[in-house]
């Protein structure tokens, strides 16, 4: 079709701007049922309410482009702020509006910007809301750069789905970015496999554990987190680290370098000791721009139908995309885990594989470390007794001298352990396995 003749077809009116989205909505497509196909859908896009999580890098992309895909119902929910570094990419927000609520910013701007949607900010912790919150929506969006968030969303909408009532299902879509790479996937909560299964897809970043920062780094990022966590505790104490004062950061560069250079481990640079301080994810404008638009064109096709989505059960519900080394993108299904904590069944204890010689205390920092666990805080039960329990201060104060005893003292070789971590509503059951 020339452009002469596509531009005659667009009629006057406000239904104009929509005219290439009803054709797509209007006609049946090779993939459409014809008996079950229905002209005229976009008012089931019109209609769904859609909640995004996040209004940060990926967050300003999903808010644009739901809005420029017929969605007229749209929430967000974000805690943060506008920093003036957010500005080069986070494309809804500008220099007046540094200090403002992103959420709030970012609603007004696209309700400016695309007549007749509406956008409902947030702004707070997804946390804050409880289930009859999430209960509203048809389906929820995710651009975070928060393993733990979404972890915590996951499994709040698993824990909401009622067998007895098919709308208590809500599709889940999270994007995701680090540098050049991203994925975007879909999870039918309790049909598919869920973010907790896909875990291990995650390597995490921040946790490493405390005995390799107080002992043997390995890493120039090891002997940063070093003079972050305990030389700063050591020598300064009395004054509150604040990562954006230069001074701040040139100290801990300072002791970083000295300790690397005694493990003879080079790497150690002003911008890496910035960048692990403040937990930088590096954000690249037009990854966000890839995945958000995957994401968005999945909401579409789930409230619409006009065509097969990602995640549809038995089909591919990952794709992921890597920037890095040329490009590459890729879409499988992950599988559903039967021992996952959140949406197997939930008498499974999955094995963990403790070293011999292990205490209480490295088996914390395992936790921490495991790609399949990463759990910060964790409070540690067997059937029996508290291991050691750090969610209350004074349970904490009687369970902290089991730190330095041995595992193999504490539990038995395959005995239940029962973990918890104030930031996720789950209980994670794991079966010790003893290395020889
Ligand atoms: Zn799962």
């Amino acid at each position: 079709m020339t452009e002469t003749l596509t531009q005659s077809a667009v009629p006057a009116g406000p239904r104009a701007r929509w005219t290439y989205l009803d054709k797509i909505l209007s006609r049946p497509g090779p993939f459409t049922d014809p008996d079950a196909f229905v002209p005229g859908t976009i008012e089931s896009v019109e209609r769904a309410k859609i909640l995004v999580i996040g209004a940060g890098g990926l967050g300003c992309e999903i808010l644009k482009n739901l809005a420029l895909s017929g969605f007229k119902d749209i929430h967000v929910i974000d805690m943060d702020t506008i920093d003036v570094s957010n500005l080069n990419r986070q494309f809804l927000f500008r220099a007046a509006d540094v200090g403002s609520y992103k959420a709030e910013v970012a609603a007004r701007f696209v309700e400016k910007r695309v007549k007749g949607v509406k956008i409902t900010p947030y702004c707070g912790k997804i946390q804050d809301k409880d289930e009859e919150y999430y209960m509203q929506f048809a389906m929820i969006v995710c651009g975070l750069d928060s393993i733990e968030a979404r972890r915590w969303i996951n499994a709040t909408l698993v824990g909401m789905v009622d067998g007895e009532n098919p709308d208590s299902l809500k599709p889940l879509i999270d994007g995701g970015t680090e540098g050049f790479k991203g994925q975007a996937r879909v999870i039918l909560p309790t049909m598919t496999s869920c973010i907790e299964c896909q875990l291990d897809m995650h390597a995490p970043r921040a946790a490493v554990p405390l005995c390799t920062l107080a002992t043997i780094p390995r890493q120039p990022q090891h002997c940063i987190e070093w003079a972050h966590i305990i030389a700063w505790e050591e020598h300064r104490k009395d004054i509150t680290l604040d990562t954006d004062d230069p001074e701040h950061i040139t100290w801990l560069y300072t002791q970083a370098l000295a300790r690397a250079q005694e493990f003879n481990i080079p790497g150690v640079t002003y911008a890496m000791t910035q960048g692990v301080v403040k937990n930088i994810i590096p954000a690249i404008a037009s990854t966000n721009a890839i995945v958000a638009a995957a994401c968005c064109n999945e909401a579409f096709k789930l409230s619409s139908n006009a065509n097969p989505f990602l995640g549809y059960p038995g089909t591919p519900n990952y794709m992921m995309y890597t920037g890095d080394e040329s490009v590459y993108t890729y879409t499988f299904e992950h599988q559903k885990k039967d021992d996952c904590p959140v949406c197997g069944a939930d008498t499974v204890a999955r094995p963990i594989e403790i070293p011999a010689n292990a205490t209480l205390r490295d088996f914390v920092d395992l936790l921490a470390e495991r790609p399949e666990a990463q759990l910060k805080k964790p409070s540690i039960r067997t059937g029996e007794k508290s291991l050691y329990i750090q969610s209350l201060a004074d349970l904490e104060r009687q369970t902290r001298g089991n730190l330095d005893k041995e595992m193999s003292d504490l539990v038995e070789e395959g005995e239940e352990m029962v973990v918890t971590d104030k930031a996720f509503p789950t209980q994670f059951k794991y079966k010790a396995v003893f290395s020889k």
